[in-house]
């Protein structure tokens, strides 16, 4: 008999129900206990919607992020935390998590937050020093556990190894001195498991796929000999990627099992079953936990009954990775038209399909015929559909060549053109794009969608809210002006509705991070863009200024990786496609009189593969979907990016190869760590590196804008300087933002004097 079984569920609830109770608690609405309560509501349900799965996880649920659950567990947070003394654990909790939002009022920074491996997930990144101790105080695990009737259930925690590495050390330690400490924690938790009966431990290891070090696998090595002593059988947990130079190793480690990425690492298989000693399980992560398709049951069957009669009862089945990364239900999503839902499998539905798998390997396949003919359906309809193939965007991208990625003439050319065009003084100020995105522009966008405004009424009201937004940064005195965005609500979701080939969801919530939940569109097929995006916004913002505006759009890339995208075809043809549509939108802008345009490629760096020797691939796709978007305008056109991450050293050559005449980059919010690579690479053309972080609410100070400036301008010469915020404005205040800039205004103009005083021949 083949074991089915699950490695985590989403915790935010299908109505998003611990988003609703986190915020109502953090603004004092309700008490500690009803937020609690709420969350044991969520847990319950989710046990009952894996009800029919062997084995079922208990402690994937989280309050606020996994890992510092685990910090928790083990007694580890930041020593910056252990103040103020007279808070509940929970409130302690959420202080690291968030900071000062907390409802102590008191002042810390939150806990550093980076993304978890190559999802969109969000984790709190432990600390730790040479001093970092441990402790084990698994009552919250266990008080989970004691919510289930305790059979079929497999705790989940994350493995020692990978918790230190996804940990920083802030005095320079190395990581693995903590790990012997760490170990006996870990006992402890292994005896407490062990005398509430569980049998089965699922132990999350997934650094297992990435490049490791001799020293890290040494770690590994020893953590898990040392576990062996304890009679509880290890599920060790891998996910993401493939096992790649690590399969052998992973396989001889002394656990009772193994599980592996299957959607992502299927050519592992023949190795796997060749080195895993033949008294372990093999846990095989069929179904695509990271994407909302249905998968092609009987092309799985096919591969999967010869490997079940092989390896028999030694196997088990589970979807790829926790689906915590993928929206609940299907069911909820009642507006989606059915021939498009008719594709998609969420995380309940993936559970199904991991049923229906289990029934046919354990009975047959004709035990669950029904359900295979409906399946074998659906999957031909996608394949099939009209909706899917769009004759006319296969032959553009058959038709692209090298030189439409190509500007006409270098830089240095370009610059003088541009020069003559917009006449902008030295370090010319901006901002990234969106203003705030007021409650009544919210109110706008569901009038329209519930029909109270016409769509004439709509149009109207947003014109009204672009003029009032020229109007602030003329007041202001910006040199470079935007439209403000408020048509989006979301800088994906918003390009997402406008092209052929994708499709919006309603409800299908996954969260980012603690209370915060992002609702990717699905690219199901070839993209094109009907008609014109952005254009009329930029055209009428313009009308109403002297100053440059920016046209303003997402890049091919950020579309790309902020989607569920199809998986019926490479990555990198959808990109092109993406580019293709935009680089329509691009034209047009400049066809409207568009000066200056910005592509903004926010999360570039997060597609990066988990694997180094994977990048050069990703990297050259990439690139050039942005320069097929970016480079088909004239000389005197303008062209920005924009990026939100100040890590760049390892990439910094792509991104001058993007060969945008302005990058505007985050470098405020992460400490000026940014201009480090500046001091070796010479950046060939223009940079705004933030002078002030938009996150914070306070109003930045003059003398530490110029202080940034001056610093930047240490290693870029000044004339190439721009000054901007962080990132866009949406989630500020007016109230804050206009002191924000005029400050951010004035700090430039003592910059001017400063810097240009005695070249006034420059410029
Ligand atoms: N133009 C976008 C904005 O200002 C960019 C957002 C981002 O970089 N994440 O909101
Ligand atoms: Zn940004």
């Amino acid at each position: 008999m083949v074991t089915t079984h699950n490695l985590g569920f989403p915790r935010i609830g299908d109505r998003r129900q611990l988003k609703t109770a986190l915020e109502a608690y953090w603004q004092n609405q309700i008490e500690a206990g009803q937020l609690q309560e709420t969350a044991r509501l969520i847990r319950a349900h989710n046990l009952q919607l894996q009800a029919g799965l062997d084995w079922v996880p208990v402690g994937d649920f989280s309050l606020y992020d996994h890992v510092l659950d685990t910090s928790r567990m083990f007694g580890h947070y930041p020593a910056r935390f252990e103040s103020p003394k007279d808070i509940s654990d929970l409130d302690r909790y959420f202080l690291i998590a968030r900071g000062r939002g907390s409802r102590d009022g008191a002042t810390e920074a939150p806990a550093e937050m980076t993304k978890w491996f190559d999802t969109n997930y969000h984790y709190l990144v432990p600390e730790w020093t040479r001093e970092s101790s441990f402790r084990c105080d698994p009552a919250p695990l266990l008080e989970q556990i004691g919510e289930t009737d305790g059979s079929g259930i497999k705790p989940v925690i994350l493995g020692p190894v990978s918790f230190l590495k996804l940990g920083k050390s802030v005095d320079g330690c190395n990581p693995l001195v903590l790990l012997d400490r760490l170990l006996n924690a870990y006992d402890s938790l292994f005896a407490s498991l062990i005398e509430a009966g569980i049998e089965w431990l699922q132990i999350d290891e997934p650094i297992l796929v990435t490049d490791l070090t001799q020293e890290w696998r040494h770690a590994l090595h020893m953590s898990y000999h040392r576990f062996q002593r304890h009679p509880l059988k290890l599920l060790l947990t891998t996910y993401f990627a493939p096992l790649g130079d690590n399969l052998r190793f992973a396989c001889e480690l002394p656990v009772a099992g193994l599980h592996v990425d299957l959607s992502r690492g299927r050519d592992e298989l023949a190795s796997l079953i060749d080195w895993l000693p033949a008294h372990k399980i093999l846990s095989l992560g069929v179904l695509d936990g990271r994407n909302v398709w249905k998968s092609d049951l009987n092309a799985l069957l096919d591969w999967l009954e010869p490997v079940h009669e092989r390896l028999a009862e030694r196997i088990w089945i589970a979807p790829s990775c926790s689906l915590l990364h993928l929206p609940v239900d299907l069911r909820r999503e009642t507006a989606l038209d059915p021939e498009l839902s008719n594709w998609l499998s969420f995380a309940v539905q993936k559970l199904g399909e991991l049923q229906i798998l289990a029934k046919a390997l354990n009975q047959g396949r004709p035990a669950v015929a029904e359900a295979l003919n409906e399946n074998a359906r659906a999957i031909r309809s996608r394949r099939e559909s009209t909706r899917i193939h769009n004759a006319r965007v296969q032959q553009r991208l058959e038709r692209i060549t090298p030189d439409m990625g190509q500007r006409s003439a270098s830089y240095a050319v370009r610059r003088l053109q541009q020069q003559q065009t917009l006449h902008l003084p030295p370090l010319p100020t901006t901002t990234i794009g969106s203003f705030p995105q007021t409650g009544d522009i919210r109110r706008l966008r569901r009038g329209l969608r519930e029909g109270s405004l016409t769509p004439g009424e709509y149009r109207e009201r947003l014109r009204q809210e672009i003029a009032d937004t020229i109007r602030q940064q003329e007041a202001i005195g910006l040199d470079v002006l935007v439209h403000g965005e408020p048509e989006r609500n979301d800088m994906v979701e918003y390009f997402a509705e406008h092209l052929q080939g994708y499709a919006v969801t309603r409800h299908a919530w996954v969260q980012s991070y603690g209370s915060r939940c992002v609702k990717p569109p699905i690219l199901f097929g070839d993209v094109e863009r009907p008609t014109r995006i952005t254009v009329e916004w930029t055209r009428y913002a313009q009308s109403l200024t002297e100053r440059p505006v920016k046209g303003m759009l997402s890049g091919p890339v950020t579309l790309l990786n902020w989607s569920f995208v199809r998986d019926d075809q490479p990555l990198a043809s959808t990109a092109m496609q993406l580019a293709l549509a935009l680089r329509d939108e691009v034209l047009d802008l400049e066809a409207a009189g568009a000066r200056i345009i910005q592509i903004d490629e926010a999360a570039l760096r997060e597609g990066l593969p988990l694997r180094r020797a994977n990048w050069q691939e990703y990297l050259e796709w990439a690139l050039k979907a942005f320069r097929l978007t970016a480079n088909g305008v004239a000389e005197q056109t303008q062209i920005h990016t924009h990026m939100c991450y100040s890590r760049f050293n390892d990439i910094i050559e792509t991104i001058s190869a993007m060969d945008a005449d302005v990058i505007t980059l985050e470098n405020a919010r992460s400490a000026d760590s940014l201009l480090d690579v500046f001091d070796s690479f010479d950046y060939p053309s223009e940079i705004g590196p933030g002078v002030y972080d938009i996150h914070s609410t306070n109003i930045p100070d003059i003398n530490q804008m110029c202080e940034r400036i001056r610093a930047a301008a240490r290693r870029i010469p000044a004339e190439r300087l721009w000054i901007n915020p962080d990132c866009g404005l949406k989630t500020r205040q007016w109230q804050e933002v206009i002191p924000a800039l005029q400050n951010m205004q004035q700090a430039a103009q003592l910059m001017r004097k400063e810097l240009f005083a005695q070249r006034p021949d420059q410029d």
